[in-house]
């Protein structure tokens, strides 16, 4: 019954599924990368208050945490396969999304080691550009037809506090820095040539969040930092469009 589909769900949530309760309408969201890390995050607390979600995950058969939260989601979550480096995944990917689209999360990301002026591998800078710039626009290209079906329609790429020029003190990180400079550019673009149909595009930084890619040294807990970018997300306007902030809603200098 639908009450023990409730019941089952708070659950399994906890606590997130109280923080639901009072929203007016649930949302509409795409998420790549969410098989682990922040994606992940991002997909349960999204699930958690209601919210529906196409997850996309480059190998779907390996991303068991993401698959375990589909019976509970009630039919909320779909899970896709979406290699954000490929235009066919991206395609296809974008084909399965047959409704207007809320919320786009470009979050899929890479940072390989080593990065360094001693350690140049400019193969891998290469393919990080490919992932986390080219991506990002990639999957919002193919995505835009749906985007545009949804009034207001908000695109967040998830980039780095290392692809602020302005705040690069300490160098290094060659392909990873410049791949999400190149991303912030191109999401101050996208915020442009949106504009006038009131869609909005911000780069988002989520601090420095315990995950693979984050390290156990990081002093985000993955929660804390997805919490804050969706409530953060939640508050955008079309007056923040073309804006870089991170996850608590202060200003980041380009
Ligand atoms: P993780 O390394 O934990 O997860 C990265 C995610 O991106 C995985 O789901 C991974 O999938 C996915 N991914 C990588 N390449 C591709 C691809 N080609 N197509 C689709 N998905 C892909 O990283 P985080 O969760 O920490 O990072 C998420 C985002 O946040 C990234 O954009 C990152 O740059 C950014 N960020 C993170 C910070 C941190 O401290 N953690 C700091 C600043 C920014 P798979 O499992 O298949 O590899």
């Amino acid at each position: 019954s639908m009450e023990d589909e409730g019941a089952s769900q708070r659950e399994h949530f906890g606590h997130l599924y109280l923080q639901g309760i009072s929203k007016i309408a649930a949302m509409k969201i795409v998420i790549t990368g969410a098989n682990r890390g922040i994606g992940l995050e991002l997909t349960r607390q999204y699930l958690a208050r209601g919210d529906s979600v196409y997850a996309g995950a480059r190998t779907p058969g390996r991303a068991r945490e993401l698959a375990a939260l589909l019976a509970p989601s009630g039919g909320r979550l779909q899970l896709h396969a979406c290699d954000v480096s490929l235009e066919a995944s991206v395609r296809t990917f974008a084909s399965t999304v047959s409704e207007p689209i809320d919320v786009l999360i470009n979050n899929a990301g890479v940072r390989s080691r080593p990065d360094s002026l001693e350690a140049l591998d400019l193969d891998d800078a290469a393919r990080t550009f490919q992932v986390n710039a080219l991506g990002a626009l990639r999957v919002t290209s193919a995505l835009l037809p749906m985007l545009r079906r949804s009034a207001g329609a908000k695109i967040a790429n998830i980039t780095s506090g290392l692809g602020s020029i302005a705040d690069n003190t300490s160098g290094g990180s060659y392909g990873y820095r410049m791949s999400k400079a190149a991303l912030n550019m191109a999401t101050r673009s996208l915020a442009q040539d949106l504009r006038a149909e009131g869609l909005i595009a911000v780069v988002l930084s989520p601090g420095w969040v315990q995950t693979d890619m984050g390290g156990s040294e990081a002093p985000t807990p993955v929660a804390e930092s997805a919490a804050g970018l969706i409530g953060l997300i939640d508050r955008l306007t079309l007056q923040d469009s073309g804006t870089f902030l991170d996850f608590r809603g202060g200003p980041i200098a380009w």
